[in-house]
């Protein structure tokens, strides 16, 4: 045990937290960074005008607390997703991240179970132990797909409080059917379960893919949780939200710090969101970025996932960790998900997306692993 660790283990800490490492994806200093799923276009420079213009606004302001309601970015989030929502069905936090947490503040905690679907977003496990709710492992297919009738069993069977189903689903980027929440949904209808459907890159996914927001009439107990992290490129700002029934936002107004949304960040939202334009064309070019590395990646003899999302997960690797090192090497970082002969790239500039294919492309010959 290193010295570190016995140290921290001399502390109070509760039980659940002993043991634990926090959430680390490498924050390297490599040319071009294509492993946290980030908007590699960054922010268009109108966007960084308006950001700049609201933020030396709201800084006038700053001996006062923010509207603790953020009204007005509530009813620009509500306007952005459309479907009949408005400011009521609308909450906001510092990322998406703090969304869930909150949401397992709200509906999880001691006693109380949240149910996954590994390989799935790695921060579920880490929000359920932050609130001291058991985290549970549900079953995926061979290739990782999840059908209704599996989803709705297990959670007819192991009646969780919460369910996590997210969608393109990280680290493997395929969405899932809109059937696979319906049966969640209604084979949680005994055990009262919350559904989260984590739509963290639904910008991104094909064109007439349909977002869970529509199933949201009639179902209270369902959430869908967005960010501005991804296409709108403001991962550095902090910015997550759900939609859901109303009385969903009154149960985070019970766990939720008061004022937890600067002034700042409430101004730089609604300045993204009043601008979003050439975010959207950005957007665009990033889905064809996404959609010729799957060619490229087929081409190249690998097994590269359907993908809705800004990246692409793929197979057919003998030895992944050896060919993720040598991409960093080459000044390409991507992400080692550890699943056995897989790795994931984020689409990035047609730059960098080119440097990440022709040096996978050099790496993979000079293993002469070519598949045939
Ligand atoms: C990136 C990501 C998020 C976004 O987290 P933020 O806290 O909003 O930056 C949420 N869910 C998934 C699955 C993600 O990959």
């Amino acid at each position: 045990m290193n010295d570190q660790l016995a140290r921290l283990n001399r502390l109070p800490l509760r039980t659940n937290l002993r043991g634990l490492t926090p959430y680390g994806a490498p924050q390297l200093d490599v040319p071009i960074l294509l492993n946290v799923n980030e908007n590699t276009h960054g922010v268009p420079a109108d966007v960084q005008a308006a950001i700049a213009a609201a933020v030396t606004e709201a800084a006038v302001g700053l001996n006062r607390y923010p509207d603790r309601e953020f009204t007005e970015l509530r009813e620009a989030l509500a306007e952005y997703l459309g479907h009949g929502l408005d400011a009521a069905n609308i909450w906001a936090a510092n990322g998406s991240n703090e969304v869930l947490q909150q949401i397992l503040q709200a509906f999880g905690g001691p006693g109380r179970k949240v149910l996954g679907f590994p390989p799935t977003y790695s921060m579920y496990p880490l929000l359920a132990s932050g609130t001291d709710t058991e985290y549970i492992v549900g079953q995926r297919a061979e290739g990782y797909g999840l059908s209704a009738e599996s989803a709705a069993l297990q959670v007819k069977e192991l009646q969780p409080n919460i369910v996590f189903l997210c969608s393109p689903n990280n680290p493997t980027g395929t969405g899932l059917g809109l059937d696979v929440v319906e049966a969640v949904y209604a084979a949680g209808e005994a055990s009262n379960t919350i559904v989260i459907v984590d739509e963290a890159y639904h910008e991104f996914a094909h064109d007439g893919t349909p977002s869970a927001l529509t199933l949201l009439p009639g179902r209270e107990r369902l959430i869908v949780s967005r960010t501005m992290s991804k296409a709108f490129a403001l991962a550095g700002a902090r910015i997550g939200y759900m939609a859901a029934a109303a009385e969903v936002t009154d149960a985070l107004r019970l766990v939720r710090l008061p004022y937890h949304l600067s002034a700042i960040t409430q101004a730089a939202a609604l300045a993204a969101l009043q601008h979003r334009t050439a975010l959207m064309a950005d957007v665009q070019d990033i889905k064809e970025q996404r959609d010729r590395i799957v060619t490229e990646l087929t081409r190249m003899g690998l097994k590269p996932a359907a993908s809705d999302s800004n990246y692409v997960f793929f197979g057919g690797l003998d030895s992944p960790h050896e060919v993720w090192q040598q991409l960093l090497d080459a000044g390409v970082l991507i992400r080692d998900v550890g699943i056995p002969g897989h790795l994931r790239v984020t689409a990035g500039t047609e730059r960098e997306t080119t440097a990440f294919l022709t040096a996978l492309e050099g790496i993979l010959a000079s293993q002469a692993k070519l598949p045939a």
